[in-house]
């Protein structure tokens, strides 16, 4: 196999143990690019059943598979989700929606902003819209005539509480009239979103939220005449509020092997590795400095590892000046100076027997996402989805 001309593929690498193709992947690795996400699919079917674990054996699962899987890659992601059989998938947009569809995902499909012109293109690929205020529902509205189709499938959004999208209580009555009047449409299911189900000192306002669902999707059952699946749970409400599971739960960050309780996070499985390789190491004196704006000022003489990922890579800036650190041969070593765009350069003084080639490791079990989080004051959300694209991602498989 000539893997010197692959450029711009997803590689899954699939075997039994004792073909041991976690050589293979090597290879491939070090003749495609210096850095790679490897996106274990056994961890994330693992992680997968540890929350259906949680949920009652009727309730089921949407696997939120928006931003491309959370970073993850979203057609390998979204078919190993379909094969173990999770009920619904969700997209933030129509067309990473339709990239999924062409790639022979036929499970039922949530679109949460489809654009305003994307409507006639939902119904071309049976994908389901999120309804969430009185333009979409129009502008579902004209597609849906336009193709003739009747009690198409639709979810709507309610706002309990998190002020970002959703019909309000004063929106019911008019939203039922609409509805009633236009059986082109049909209701398959009303959500929520809570804004804080990870936190304990937000537990009264989930509670709030949870109230006002009841009652906003009791209304429209009402006003309807027909039932439909109500889901208000995300991953860290799995866990923390199982008397909200309701009909569905809409997993994402927690399928990805994150949970903000310590209890579950014990129980997944880590997902993603992100690893690196030193492109060159040299001994710089105490009195120079490294990088960009001289920041990286250094206290002895030193022995500096440059890797080949940057922020261009999705390696924050914060990270920089002694903030973050990665492992090299099983030692954590401190990024000095600033993170470059391609680049960023490592104290590895303390790893004598380091050499140019050697694999560095950015996180993963041994550097969970989280704790590079922190030291970029974030959440593991935004280092997860800010891994460009230009980043190989490898999946493995047993
Ligand atoms: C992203 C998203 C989720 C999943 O949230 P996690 O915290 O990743 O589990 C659930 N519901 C909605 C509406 C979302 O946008």
């Amino acid at each position: 196999m000539d893997s010197s001309t692959f450029s711009n593929e997803s590689i899954l690498i699939k075997g039994a143990r004792k073909f041991e193709f976690e050589k293979i992947a090597k290879r491939l690795e070090e003749r495609i690019h210096q850095t790679v996400l490897e996106i274990n699919l056994n961890a994330l079917v693992h992680n997968l059943k540890t929350y259906q674990s949680l949920l009652k054996p009727r309730t089921k699962v949407m696997a939120m598979v928006k931003a491309l899987s959370y970073g993850s890659g979203s057609f390998e992601v979204a078919n190993k989700l379909q094969f173990e059989g999770v009920s619904y998938l969700a997209v933030a947009y129509t067309d990473e929606g339709i990239a999924l569809r062409k790639n022979k995902i036929d499970l039922p499909m949530m679109v949460m902003n489809a654009d305003d012109h994307s409507f006639p293109s939902i119904i071309e690929w049976k994908l389901e819209p999120e309804i969430y205020n009185f333009r979409t529902l129009e502008n579902m509205l004209i597609a849906a005539k336009e193709a003739e189709v009747l009690a198409y499938p639709i979810h709507i959004k309610l706002d309990t509480g998190m002020h970002r999208l959703g019909f309000d209580a004063s929106d019911m009555p008019a939203l039922i009239e609409q509805l009633k009047s236009n059986p082109e449409l049909r209701v398959v299911s009303v959500f929520s979103h809570l804004s804080g189900s990870e936190e304990p000192e937000l537990d009264a306002f989930t509670a709030q939220q949870d109230a006002q669902f009841r009652q906003l999707s009791q209304q429209l059952e009402e006003g309807l005449g027909y039932g439909f699946i109500r889901h208000l749970c995300n991953s860290s409400a799995i866990a923390r509020h199982p008397e909200l599971h309701f009909d569905m739960v809409r997993l994402g960050l927690g399928l990805y092997g994150i949970d903000g309780s310590a209890t579950i996070q014990k129980q997944l499985l880590n997902v993603s590795r992100l690893k690196t390789s030193i492109a060159q190491i040299k001994k710089v004196p105490f009195t120079e400095t490294v990088g960009y704006n001289r920041k990286g000022i250094l206290s002895r003489d030193t022995i500096i590892g440059t890797v080949c990922i940057g922020y261009a890579d999705g390696i924050s800036r914060r990270l920089g000046n002694g903030k973050g650190y990665m492992i090299l041969r099983g030692q954590a070593v401190p990024i000095v100076g600033n993170v470059c765009m391609d680049m960023c350069m490592l104290d590895i003084t303390d790893i004598p027997d380091a050499q140019e080639g050697d694999e560095v490791l950015v996180f993963g079990k041994e550097l969970p996402v989280t704790q590079l989080a922190k030291w970029a004051d974030t959440i593991p959300y935004e280092i997860l989805t800010g891994i460009s694209q230009r980043v190989k991602r490898i999946y493995i498989e047993e």
